[in-house]
């Protein structure tokens, strides 16, 4: 029964657990695992009596039956715990840092190299801890991706403009909270219209989109409903536990917070969503709706994670995408600059230290232990190093190969970056007050962000500033800096530009 995959304990464990647990890899494997137990207890048993006289027989044999029944109970909340763990252990490092200990001037307790908003994002959680943090950027300001500029009055965000998780639960809601400040007084609700097939659809609330789409789609109207309860319920399963952690946990740590018991109870206690982590976002949509328009549709925020929808996980949509429709997207109030200067004025604050125009050239390795990063002849000295840019570049350039597992080395050789895109940004003399802040285009295939109609500080009075974004590969692009990358910029500039007229007249004329 083993070799052919159906273990003979699984029939009884089918009645013990629900059936969301019976797809699972695991409960093959512990099946398999405790049938082969059971089995070796009947072979001996069957020759105990050949070997052994009557009160040892007998007494052998049930010791045995009791072992099989101890370890029957225990594996199955044990050995997914352990594997998990045994997974984990090489990465489940501790650095012993003494906050009290005294340090030269140029030594910390951890340096973070990179200050985009993941690398502000922990410094500002650690120096609310008390460890005393370095933030080295190589640029002029913090924020990376989620930076802004200003031209002429008026304000840009480079990327992050629509963010997720500011709902009451919400990662992001509650890492602010926990640094006492108020996720009201630094965001802003986006409003947001997609138009498809020459619609234009925007809906102030989940209720409302429910209701555009299933007008749009009335053969799919039922199974709209049925696809946003069950997002809602997987969404909300998700984010149960997150107070504990501020953030919903991997399996090894929902071992080491919660014990193994947690692990084992976890598909029982979160059917919905242990099934979006094991399907793709596509197979999600394939399970509720014919329409391939519909799918599409609901595929129009793709781009914020950059993979197809058969690529990614549907736990990940869920995330990524379905929370944006659960709970809206918010705009950083006072453009994303903004926010990423809260976040650095915190850890200036609370004793840390961020320097601008600091270019990490090393991360400092000996003896398989992080010492410190190095800049030109400038070292400076902490037992942590977190590495905020690109693993490509943290372990290739910053680490370097001679000090990596040659497979390991291997496996970051491989990464493939993340897409690329092509972005127009626009200062206009015309009052788009109208629009709602964000656009996306599904039939021209742009995204149009008015970061003024969002926070009107951000352009001045009865004038606008516009970003227009596509996907574009880096990888076609002529070297920067050569006349043929300019005429190929001007080009899709001008592309991009002719193709939002048809959203808002006259664009180019107001430039
Ligand atoms: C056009 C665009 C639009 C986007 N829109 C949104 C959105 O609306 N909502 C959303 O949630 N997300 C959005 N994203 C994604 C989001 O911007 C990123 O996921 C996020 O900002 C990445 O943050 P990060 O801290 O991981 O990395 P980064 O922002 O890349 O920060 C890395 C930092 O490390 C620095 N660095 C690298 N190497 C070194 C070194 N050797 N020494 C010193 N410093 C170094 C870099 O200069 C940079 O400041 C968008 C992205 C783009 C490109």
């Amino acid at each position: 029964s083993i070799a052919v995959g159906h273990p003979f304990t699984l029939q009884a464990s089918k009645r013990d657990y629900p059936k969301i647990y019976w797809r699972d890899r695991s409960f093959i494997m512990i099946n398999s695992v405790i049938s082969g137990v059971w089995a070796a207890i009947f072979l001996l048993n069957s020759i105990i009596p050949l070997v052994l006289d009557k009160p040892y027989k007998i007494v052998a044999s049930n010791v045995l039956i009791v072992a099989g029944v101890i370890f029957s109970i225990l594996i199955p909340e044990r050995l997914p715990a352990y594997l998990h763990m045994r997974r984990f252990k090489k990465y489940d490092w501790r650095v012993e840092v003494d906050q009290g200990r005294s340090r030269a001037e140029d030594e910390y307790d951890v340096v973070i190299v990179g200050s985009g908003i993941g690398g502000l994002t922990c410094g500002a959680l650690l120096s609310k801890r008390g460890y005393r943090i370095l933030v080295l950027e190589q640029h002029y300001q913090v924020g990376g991706y989620c930076s802004s500029f200003t031209r002429a009055g008026f304000t840009f965000n480079v990327g992050v403009s629509d963010v997720s998780g500011l709902w009451e639960k919400g990662p992001v809601a509650l890492f602010l909270r926990g640094l006492g400040l108020k996720p009201e007084d630094l965001f802003i609700r986006n409003r947001l219209r997609y138009v498809f097939r020459g619609e234009t659809i925007e809906a102030k609330d989940l209720e409302e989109f429910v209701e555009v789409l299933s007008e749009l789609f009335p053969a799919e109207r039922g199974s709209v409903r049925r696809f946003f309860d069950d997002a809602a319920m997987a969404y909300e399963e998700c984010y149960r536990e997150v107070e504990a952690y501020g953030v919903p946990l991997p399996a090894e740590l929902i071992v080491k917070v919660f014990g193994p018991k947690k692990l084992l109870n976890y598909p029982g206690e979160h059917p919905h969503f242990y099934d979006w982590m094991n399907k793709t976002f596509s197979e999600k949509l394939d399970e509720y709706f014919e329409d391939s328009g519909l799918k599409r549709l609901l595929c129009a925020l793709i781009g914020y994670v950059g993979v197809r929808p058969e690529e990614m996980p549907a736990s990940s949509a869920l995330t990524a995408i379905i929370s944006y429709y659960l709970h809206g997207g918010y705009f950083p109030r006072g453009g994303a600059q903004s926010y990423a200067e809260t976040l650095r004025k915190f850890i200036e604050n609370h004793d840390g230290v961020v320097l601008l125009r600091h270019r990490v050239d090393e991360i400092l390795v000996e003896d398989q232990r992080v010492r410190g990063v190095r800049l030109g002849g400038k070292l400076f000295k902490a037992p942590v190093v977190v590495a905020n840019a690109n693993a490509k570049t943290t372990f290739l350039k910053l680490v370097g190969e001679d000090k990596l597992d040659r497979r390991f080395a291997e496996y970051i050789r491989g990464l493939k970056m993340s897409p690329s895109c092509f972005a127009v940004f626009l200062g206009v003399d015309m009052d788009l007050r109208d629009y709602p802040s964000i656009i996306v285009n599904l039939d021209d295939g742009f995204y149009l962000a008015i970061n003024s109609n969002a926070d009107p500080s951000l352009a001045p009075r009865d004038k606008a500033s516009v970003m227009i974004l596509t996907e574009a590969n880096y990888r076609d692009f002529p070297e920067r800096g050569t006349s043929e990358y300019a005429r190929l910029k001007n080009r899709l500039a001008g592309e991009l530009v002719k193709k939002a007229e048809k959203l808002i007249p006259d664009l180019s004329k107001h430039i």
